[in-house]
């Protein structure tokens, strides 16, 4: 047992492993040998939704209820499963064997409905496949279903890049280029953050490299909780070299030693691939010490994996959760690329921005700029899911409208598309016309298709709820105001509310936006924000009470 106290979750983790849950005598324990008040390690454990804290099922099955499932059927799954297990949602079965849960977003939106079983994943299900799958686990037969996402159509050619070029852009930075050279080559290609927010890569590398310490870390954000996002799973479970060849990369402009990439829990069945690949790497002398016999040239990555928490996406709650506390956003600044994991300088890139920033090494950065528009550049992957008939990842160049998007999959007549997954933009059909980049819709890959006949109210719900279990509860307008905006939606849709009252929680809506820490409540109300205003026919269809 180790003695930091960033070693907390993987305790945590470790303790549940062995017994299938967290009690209180393994906390006071854990809280002993890290020298922690218990009060603290229960608070990080109860932050977490995986982190079991009383003894569940033997096989915990946990239904994803994003709205996607919910299109796809997800509810006579629910059904099927409450059928033949005899219990609700939220209960384990009296002989131990079975808990049904439910969860966010797994990364299987277009394969949904879909359940973990366990570490477990099981896509496209059907009710009576649900009974066949309990019926093995009474029988403890083990059958491992694909969980790997076919890759849509692809544009340009990074999802090609792989197989032609492995580690041309590591080998072609190490032999040709100072560490200058590769952050000037990201800063001239103009790439931006492909988690969503935007920010220059090239900028947040200068600045790791200029800030002076001993010790700098590279973390791979793969925590894709966003509701409707699956290509970072799809690019770690095809492309994992890549990703780990833009961490070195990183850690070669900016002098980091240490790269961690931290795995979303759902994400579990990836661990031992990426290990693997890890492990080939090092055999290869691409990690380790003088990679590519680059003198003083030292780099490793190890995996990190999450517990289960959205908001740790946001880049400051994944450090707190990494130094083993609740994964609560931080002010700022001081940003990350100053102070960050530790304390020390730290660069914080999702999945896709680290091995996009491999391609641009490998081909320069003119290549990446005759692709996409003049304020975008270069290409993105689009995870695209519900009312189409070809869902799936899709490589395309920034610049393409909502439209062509939806004559690609297969989604034309569609009634709206959430653009960037929910904390994204709800589109109407009106506006089909608007642009994908950083110009208009600026986005972070969760294309959500909306059909004619969808009740706009019931996908406000489903967000909302999403949210209020998501809210890490540090500032009154998401913890509290998000559960009173999903109480008003729940009127609405019963019929039971004034005009009002409907002007209540728009003003309701302004003030979470304005009075949130972080994107989750600064993004939470859009959902309702946006059907009132481009949808209030279907609010005002329900009868309103006249005051
Ligand atoms: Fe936490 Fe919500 Fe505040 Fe973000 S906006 S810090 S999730 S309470």
């Amino acid at each position: 047992i180790g003695s930091e106290r960033s070693e907390l979750i993987p305790l945590l983790l470790a303790v549940q492993d062995e017994f299938g849950y967290v009690s209180e005598f393994a906390m006071q324990f854990i809280a002993d040998q890290l020298k922690m008040p218990p009060t603290e390690v229960y608070g990080v454990a109860t932050f977490f939704h995986f982190i079991n804290k009383k003894p569940k099922g033997k096989f915990i099955i946990r239904l994803s209820r994003d709205m996607s499932s919910i299109m796809k059927g997800a509810k006579s799954v629910a059904r099927q499963l409450r059928n033949d297990l005899g219990i609700r949602f939220g209960e384990t079965t009296p002989d131990g064997m079975f808990t049904l849960e439910w969860t966010s977003c797994i990364g299987m939106n277009y394969q949904a409905p879909a359940m973990m079983v366990n570490n477990e994943v099981y896509s496209n299900l059907t009710p009576p496949m649900v009974h066949r799958i309990i019926e093995e686990c009474r029988q403890e037969i083990s059958i491992r279903r694909p969980t790997m996402g076919n890759v849509g159509e692809t544009y340009a050619s990074m999802l090609s890049y792989a197989s032609h070029e492995p580690n041309a852009a590591l080998t072609r930075a190490v032999r040709e280029m100072a560490p200058a050279d590769v952050i000037g080559e990201l800063t001239v290609s103009g790439l931006k953050g492909r988690g969503g927010a935007g920010f220059p890569t090239g900028v947040k590398w200068n600045l790791a490299a200029k800030a002076e310490s001993d010790l700098k870390y590279i973390i791979c954000n793969a925590d894709e909780g966003e509701p409707g996002t699956f290509k970072d799973r799809v690019i770690l479970g095809k492309y994992a070299d890549m990703v780990f060849e833009g961490m070195t990369l990183a850690g070669y402009a900016v002098g980091a030693t240490e790269g961690i990439l931290y795995l979303r829990y759902e994400y579990t069945h990836l661990r031992p691939h990426l290990e693997a690949v890890l492990e080939t790497r090092r055999q290869a002398r691409l990690l380790g010490e003088n990679i590519l016999d680059k003198d003083g040239f030292s780099f490793d990555i190890r995996i990190h994996m999450g517990a289960g928490a959205y908001v740790c996406g946001e880049e400051t709650a994944l450090i707190e959760s990494l130094e083993g506390r609740r994964g609560e956003p931080r002010n700022r600044p001081p940003y990350p690329v100053e102070k960050g994991l530790h304390g020390r300088p730290t660069i914080v890139n999702n999945v896709e921005t680290l091995a996009t920033a491999s391609c641009i090494v490998a081909r320069g950065a003119k290549w990446f700029t005759g692709i996409g528009t003049e304020r975008s550049k270069g290409f993105k992957l689009f995870s695209v899911s519900g009312d189409c008939a070809r869902p799936g990842v899709y490589e395309l160049p920034w610049g393409m409208t909502v439209q062509q998007l939806l004559e690609l999959v297969d989604g034309v007549g569609a009634k709206a598309v959430q653009v960037g997954g929910y904390t994204g933009e709800l589109v109407p059909a009106s506006q089909f016309d608007r642009v994908m980049g950083y110009e208009d819709l600026g986005i972070g890959g969760s294309i959500i298709v909306y059909g004619q006949g969808r009740d706009m109210l019931e996908v406000a719900e489903n967000y909302l709820e999403f949210f209020v279990e998501e809210s890490c509860g540090q500032c009154t307008g998401c913890r509290i105001g998000n559960q009173k905006l999903l109480d008003g939606v729940r009127l609405l849709q019963k019929g039971t509310c004034s005009n009002r009252y409907l002007n209540d929680l728009i003003g309701l809506s302004h003030s979470i936006k304005s009075t949130s820490k972080c994107g989750l409540g600064q993004a939470s109300p859009n959902v309702f924000i946006a059907i009132n205003a481009h949808f209030q026919e279907e609010i005002m269809a329900r009868p309103i009470l006249a005051a």
